[in-house]
């Protein structure tokens, strides 16, 4: 009805969903990737600082502080970095700033869903490319003209991971398109893309602090590249909103790359509970993909997916189902602490033994 007060494109697009986010906290919940373990406190002390009279100014529309921040620990110049709210923005911007080009984008067949959905939303020609039969990404399948490059690595929803040899290999052969890696989960299990910036004009490589530093709630990201690809975001992020992080995002992103030991500490716990994880579920009789991410891809042979998923739901456990070809077989369990591994567990053993 009122419908027809929307814009043209509103009608075609095809929003993205995101997993559920429950009201009953008392739920298992392995369902989004996020960290089991808090933010570091330090992170929290840095946002209680910043909460003052200074609110009633508006943010660094730059954020100086942080984009040091985070070239001190890569060991690039801020110049090379890009901040935005949380990666999903940083994305945004990058589709729209770096992918409108007459010839298509290009990216596997199985990945993050949103990328199609910022396809739809500017404009963008795609085409997918099929992932291996065990889930890897080909790169020999990336030679085509092209207007970009995407892929996550470690790769979303598989925890599959791309050597960094073998991006290296794609990006030589693609010096005309940008190559963009989504490194959501890198701190889980890969060596960071952002080694290669220097030598690849073309190459630029996003993050999030929404996963490995367990601020999904403070909705922080970054792009690092070169600084012609840093300054044509720039450009889209300055036509569109001047302030993205305000001033507790800034202060809290800063505290949480100050704190090294704490990032160590829990991520070798994600790490340590994956593998620990897996192993049990192998032994329930699961097929799981090897991941190098806070989450596994894992089927059962004898038991459909989305069956599993509706009777760990009466257990209070909530997991990842996509209903999509060749991969509705498969449950996408982020890694919990122990204790809700542990409920997962236990309630896989009871539904396994109902038959
Ligand atoms: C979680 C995730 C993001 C988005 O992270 P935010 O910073 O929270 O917006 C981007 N890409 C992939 C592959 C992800 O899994």
């Amino acid at each position: 009805m009122s419908h027809r007060y929307w814009s043209p494109v509103v009608h075609r697009l095809t929003p993205y969903v995101p997993g559920e986010q429950p009201r009953l906290s008392h739920l298992v919940k392995l369902n989004t990737n996020e960290n089991p373990y808090g933010p570091s406190p330090k992170v929290i002390e840095a946002i209680r600082a910043e909460l003052s009279d200074a609110l009633r100014l508006y943010p660094d529309p730059n954020a100086e502080r942080l984009k040091q921040a985070i070239a001190d620990d890569y060991g690039v110049t801020p110049a090379q970095v890009f901040v935005g709210n949380g990666s999903d923005e940083v994305l945004a911007h990058i589709f729209h700033a770096l992918f409108q080009h007459p010839a298509p984008l290009l990216f596997p067949d199985i990945t993050y869903s949103f990328y199609p959905v910022y396809c739809g939303l500017y404009g963008i020609d795609y085409i997918t490319r099929p992932l291996a039969e065990d889930f890897t990404l080909r790169v020999a399948d990336y030679l085509q003209p092209n207007g970009g490059i995407i892929f996550a690595n470690p790769n979303a929803p598989t925890g599959c991971l791309l050597p960094l040899a073998d991006i290296e290999w794609l990006l030589e052969r693609n010096r005309d398109s940008v190559v963009v890696v989504d490194e959501a989960y890198i701190d889980f299990g890969g060596d960071t893309a952002i080694a290669l910036v220097n030598r690849y004009p073309n190459l630029l490589v996003t993050q999030t602090l929404s996963k490995s530093r367990s601020l999904a709630g403070l909705r922080v990201g970054l792009a690092v590249g070169h600084p012609e690809l840093i300054e044509a975001l720039e450009r889209v992020k300055n036509s569109f909103n001047s302030y993205p992080l305000d001033r507790l995002a800034i202060a809290g992103a800063v505290a949480a790359f100050a704190d090294r030991e704490h990032f160590e500490r829990t991520r070798q716990a994600v790490i340590a509970s994956r593998e620990e994880l897996t192993a049990d579920l192998q032994n329930l009789g699961f097929a799981v993909l090897p991941s190098a991410a806070n989450f596994i891809f894992a089927r059962h042979p004898q038991w459909d997916a989305a069956v599993l998923a509706v009777a760990l739901r009466e257990y209070q456990v909530i997991v990842r189902h996509f209903r999509q070809p060749r991969i509705d077989q498969f449950l996408r369990i982020t890694i919990g602490n122990p204790a809700q591994n542990a409920a997962l567990l236990a309630a896989f053993q009871d539904i396994l033994a109902e038959r």
